[in-house]
């Protein structure tokens, strides 16, 4: 399939709803692919996470959903104003993982840690997670990928973070090296406040026409929810192509590092 027209919409047919055998197929071929595409959607705005899960699900796949801990209490501070609309809770959040998607954390309250003293932010990353813990299904720090607010980490930070997580995600390249055993840090690329279709569509070009790498994108909400949104049916026809072409993965983050 000529790469240029990934987006056209191909003649696939109706995408297989059965999310257990599609994880099961494509950890059996995933040493094929060469490329893998992690969408990565933070901030956890209700109506968009609930569609984002839906258009993922017509094609067999598990979304990657990041999560405030502490967004959907009554008195949450928003940071700024693209955090206006209603978030989830984990009620939705552990029914979405039982659907198959993925969710990790994006911080205690959405705070830059990058700009506070490293006690302070690692005390903040610690509540995040003890959250999670309590709050979320199964969940396990040590295999979570965390993903830093403002994609804003410190070296210090950075050198900490593995004691407690699988991963973290930051800012830097959109497209990574394939993951190994020793992939830890997560780098990315985001696009806004405005919409991001075809920002994200120049990387995923970028993406294929690389012999291989592992593209995250910091993507937010849908349509026009949150900083930086992407058009809902742009992503429906995105992901068709995509999951229509042999050397490409769709994972969660937390998903991909497992596969490997
Ligand atoms: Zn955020």
């Amino acid at each position: 399939m000529n790469r240029r027209h990934f987006v056209k919409r191909s003649g696939m047919g109706i995408a297989s709803l059965s999310l257990p055998f599609r994880f099961t197929n494509c950890k059996s071929q995933l040493s094929e692919k060469r490329h893998i595409v992690t969408l990565s959607f933070d901030d956890g705005i209700k109506e968009s996470s609930v569609k984002t899960a839906e258009i993922y699900e017509k094609y067999g796949l598990s979304a990657c959903i990041n999560v405030i801990a502490t967004a959907h209490i009554k008195n949450f501070e928003m940071p700024n104003e693209y955090h206006k609309w209603p978030v989830g809770d984990f009620g939705l959040w552990n029914e979405l993982q039982q659907r198959g998607h993925e969710i990790m954390p994006h911080g205690y309250r959405h705070a830059n840690l990058r700009k506070m003293p490293f006690e302070k932010a690692k005390d903040l990353i610690m509540r995040c997670l003890d959250v999670f813990s309590g709050k979320l299904k199964g969940f396990e720090p040590q295999r979570s990928v965390f993903n830093f607010p403002y994609n804003a980490s410190s070296p210090e930070l950075e050198e900490w973070l593995p004691s407690q997580v699988r991963a973290f995600r930051t800012s830097g390249k959109a497209i990574n090296p394939l993951p190994n055993e020793y992939t830890i840090k997560l780098t990315c690329s985001s696009f806004g406040p405005g919409n991001i279709d075809q920002d994200l569509k120049s990387k995923v070009d970028e993406l294929l026409s690389a012999p291989s790498g592992w593209l995250i994108y910091n993507t937010h909400g849908l349509d026009d929810e949150g900083w930086g949104p992407l058009r809902s049916d742009f992503l429906d026809n995105l992901l068709k192509e995509l999951t229509d072409l042999e050397s490409v993965a769709v994972l969660p983050a937390g998903k991909a590092l497992q596969l490997i």
